[in-house]
């Protein structure tokens, strides 16, 4: 994977110059000892606002959760997982953990038992904390991983009763007055930059998703980029910009929601309605309610804008700001946003092994391009052509990018890692862009397998397996199909001899496998091979190929 050659690269950097980032851990960044801790909400549960935590609030629950992971005898850098729809406690769960040197590794919420029980078992989570709407399925994987059920917690926003004998957090917090006496060792500039954080999970540019390991460091360094891209080129700075607040939809199990609805909101200290999930209406009545001024989104929510009538129903004009990221944005959708309601939308390109971003365009520039923008401070890029040579402005080439919020590599997996890491700190991404003599990029396609379902991740190597482990198929290969400018999964299935299985079957077979966003939704084919090389691979080319002509034909 390393672009690293004998010739000099022409490295890309990034107009906006450097950033300064501060080697330590990620409570000491947040909350500096010499500073007033606020003691105003910040997270507030939009459906009952009166629900909410202020960051001195927030950090006694994290320094009661530290305190009862110890008693729990958890290690420094054993995973802790948590398993909830969004709600205003799952930061202090986030820093509990990660405050504490332990990992944070949160799984989505509609993961099915064995999705779930592969995420606990992969990282080695020694305590689940689950939301009590979902205590069945944690259950159900912990009994197939081994993990005591003791160490099992329920989780959520309000006290709860002990279900199946699963009690609540509370009970194994520390007190609010271990808590006052508790203080956290701050990092060396060292173990900032080793110790690992989070494990989100990412397919990367192929294989089955795999944990990305992002350290203190990274998260800093992430922080600090966004914080300035977001206002550079206004006359205020980070310490006087003008009140802001914002909606927390975006799921706080993805790198996104951790970076903005919980870092940032932190550190800049804005007020955050936190919605359990993004459901359309709700999120209109919460803009008009809470006189939202920026949201942070992604593309489907866009759509959902442009083309809802119920959006004409609700009063959105206190909006001032959209960034948009996660998946391919339409440079008409982003101009109709824009034009409609008079909000700049501006476009954010990153993914989870860079913490969360790496290219945006400032929130001070009017972009109508559909631009990603320009290099986050301090980010370095080559864009690399098939035989590894760098490509000239206008053309296409891969991304690979360097930085101090490149993750680490992936989790207890070196042969992934070393796949997509260079020795020398290059990431390769498998986006293709193309850059303009000024710094500009577009994301112009995407060459590695992954699909996105609304702007989720979808591996097709995941599809595959779950398709296998069928007893009448005897081979399988998926891919995304783009159908009315959204893409689905798609399945290629080859039947077993004398097998008569129908799509139908294999539909209701995924449904227990694998969460909703992974379904064959795209359609399924029966083939009679897979085409494959010599070695084994399947020739993904061919497959998008297909798919690009089955689309052209539905
Ligand atoms: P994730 O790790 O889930 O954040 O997914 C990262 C991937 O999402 C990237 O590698 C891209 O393929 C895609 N992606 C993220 N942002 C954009 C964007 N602005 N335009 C096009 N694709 C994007």
């Amino acid at each position: 994977a390393s672009p690293a050659n004998t010739h000099v690269r022409m490295v890309l950097t990034s107009p906006l110059g450097d950033v300064p980032v501060p080697k330590t851990d990620l409570l000491t960044y947040l909350f500096p000892s010499n500073a007033a801790i606020s003691e105003d909400p910040i997270w507030l549960d939009a459906r009952d606002p009166e629900n909410s935590l202020s960051p001195k609030q927030l950090l006694q629950w994290v320094k009661r959760l530290a305190i009862g992971l110890d008693r729990l005898a958890i290690r420094e850098q054993e995973a802790v997982m948590i398993l909830t729809p969004n709600h205003i406690f799952v930061p202090a769960a986030y820093l509990g953990i990660v405050g504490s040197r332990r990992i944070f590794s949160a799984a989505n919420p509609i993961y099915t038992e064995q999705e779930l029980s592969h995420q606990l078992s992969n990282t080695g989570s020694r305590v689940v904390l689950v939301h009590p709407s979902l205590l069945e399925t944690a259950i159900g994987a912990a009994k197939k991983c081994g993990l005591p059920l003791e160490h099992i917690f329920q989780f959520s926003d309000r006290p709860t009763a002990p279900v199946m004998g699963i009690l609540d957090w509370r009970a194994m917090l520390g007190s609010p007055e271990e808590a006052e006496a508790y203080h956290w060792k701050p990092m060396t500039p060292s173990e900032s930059a080793k110790t690992v954080a989070t494990v989100n999970y990412s397919s990367g540019t192929t294989g089955l998703p795999k944990g990305v390991c992002v350290s203190h460091l990274n998260i800093i360094a992430n922080t600090q980029q966004t914080i300035a891209i977001k206002f550079h080129g206004f006359p205020y700075g980070e310490k006087d910009h003008p009140p802001e607040r914002w909606l927390g939809f975006l799921p706080l199990y993805h790198a996104y929601g951790q970076l903005w609805c919980m870092v940032m909101a932190i550190k800049l200290n804005i007020p955050i309605y936190v919605m359990k999930q993004f459901n359309f209406v709700p999120f209109l009545e919460n803009i008009q309610k809470y006189k939202i001024t920026d949201l942070q989104t992604a593309p489907p929510i866009l759509v959902m804008l442009s083309k809802r009538p119920e959006t004409a129903q609700y009063d959105i004009s206190t909006v001032k700001h959209i960034l948009c990221g996660a998946a391919p944005l339409s440079r008409e959708l982003q101009n109709d946003i824009t034009k409609r309601f008079n909000i700049r939308v501006t476009q954010g390109w990153g993914m989870t092994e860079v913490t969360c971003g790496a290219m945006h365009v400032p929130f001070s520039a009017d972009d109508d391009t559909g631009s990603v923008g320009l290099l986050d401070p301090g980010m370095e890029c080559l864009l690399l052509d098939d035989d590894g040579k760098e490509v000239g402005p206008g053309e296409p080439g891969e991304i690979f990018v360097r930085g101090e919020n490149v993750c680490l590599g992936y989790w207890k997996n070196e042969e992934a890692t070393r796949d997509s890491l260079s020795e020398d700190g290059w990431l390769k991404t498998g986006d293709i862009a193309v850059v303009d003599k000024k710094g500009w990029f577009w994301i112009v396609d995407r060459k590695k397998e992954l699909i996105k379902v609304n702007a989720l991740q979808v591996a097709p190597a995941e599809l595959e397996a779950a398709l296998l482990e069928h007893d009448e198929i005897a081979d399988a290969a998926c891919v995304g199909i783009t159908l009315h400018s959204e893409e689905w999964p798609r399945g290629y299935v080859v039947r077993k001899a004398g097998s008569t299985i129908t799509e139908e079957e294999i539909h209701r077979f995924m449904k227990e496998k694998v969460a909703k966003h992974k379904q064959l939704v795209g359609g399924i084919v029966f083939i009679d091979e897979v085409p494959k090389l010599a070695s084994g691979k399947i020739i993904r080319k061919l497959l998008k190929e297909w798919a690009k002509r089955d689309a052209s034909i539905l």
